[in-house]
């Protein structure tokens, strides 16, 4: 690991202006995959701005429209709400199926969907409920928010401070996960809004998407017939020793479908 400053500001103000003052400043949340990458030396920030002791930054708050989980809300946390239980249980499911209890106990929602690994759940959470991303520059709606293979609409030193979650009618998250680090080979997050079926696909792409065909199909019929047949196409999809494009494609369908019963019971 290469030498770098440490700074622990107190606020969110003091940590974006820290975040912009460095020309290679890089936000810590719990360091799941910022420390990793730094030991492989894949980064080597100047600056290292620890958001761990802002205490705004972390918490819960459900109304009735929606679910607001501050950036530093750790996984865990969410996992174990009985709020967000209530509320979006899909969420809170989704949440305990990160990882193991370690990465839970130390991961961030602001985090994950910051560092937009393509194997991540959270970002499909976020996609498939059409979320709203609030940071230190402003609000990102969820479908222009994740641009690519760890790439988001972030702009340098922009700092996640919370992610707004609109509670669906029903909704259900299923994943095929990677047995060893449990990341998902094929993540589908399907979403009953009341005004429209949003599904969002991870681990099969750059980073996560959406499936407007399924939308459409069960848009029209909520129901695992709907999308049961439907065959996606592995152009473009991610292949690794985990899993070819071809094995992803029909996992989405597979996925979709389980996604859609759990939704309806
Ligand atoms: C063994 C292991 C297994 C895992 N399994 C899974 C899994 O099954 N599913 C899954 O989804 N994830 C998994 N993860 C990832 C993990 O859950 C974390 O969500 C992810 O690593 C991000 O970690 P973090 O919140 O500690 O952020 P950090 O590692 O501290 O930061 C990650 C990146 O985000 C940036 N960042 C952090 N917070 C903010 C913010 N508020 N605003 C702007 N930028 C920010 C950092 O600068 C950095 O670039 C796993 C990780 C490990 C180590």
């Amino acid at each position: 690991m290469h030498a770098f400053n440490y700074h622990r500001p107190s606020n969110v103000n003091d940590a974006a202006a820290l975040a912009a003052k460095s020309v290679d400043a890089k936000i810590l949340a719990g360091g799941q995959s910022l420390v990793q990458a730094m030991k492989l030396r894949l980064a080597a920030p100047t600056d290292i701005v620890d958001l761990g002791t802002i205490k705004d930054l972390a918490g819960i708050k459900v109304d009735a429209k929606s679910v607001t989980i501050g950036a530093m809300t750790r996984h865990a946390e969410v996992e174990g709400s009985a709020e967000v239980k209530k509320a979006i249980p899909a969420l809170a499911a989704l949440a305990g199926m990160i990882g193991d209890r370690q990465v839970r106990n130390m991961g961030t929602l602001g985090g994950a969907l910051a560092n937009s690994d393509p194997a991540a759940d959270y970002p499909a959470a976020v996609l498939g409920l059409g979320a709203t991303i609030t940071t230190t520059k402003g609000t990102h709606a969820a479908d222009k928010f994740f641009k690519g293979l760890y790439e988001t609409a972030l702009r340098p030193g922009e700092i996640i401070t919370s992610v707004s979650f609109p509670i669906p009618k029903r909704a259900a998250y299923m994943k095929f996960k990677n047995q060893a680090s449990r990341f998902a080979i094929v993540g589908v997050f399907v979403a009953d809004t009341g005004a429209g079926v949003r599904v969002a696909v991870t681990g099969a792409g750059p980073c996560a998407l959406r499936l407007a065909e399924m939308e459409k199909a069960l848009s029209a019929k909520f129901a695992p017939e709907s999308v049961a047949s439907l065959k996606i196409k592995s152009d473009g999809l991610n292949a690794d020793l985990h899993a070819s494009a071809e094995y992803r494609a029909h996992l989405i369908t597979v996925m979709a479908k389980r996604a859609v019963e759990a939704a309806m019971k």
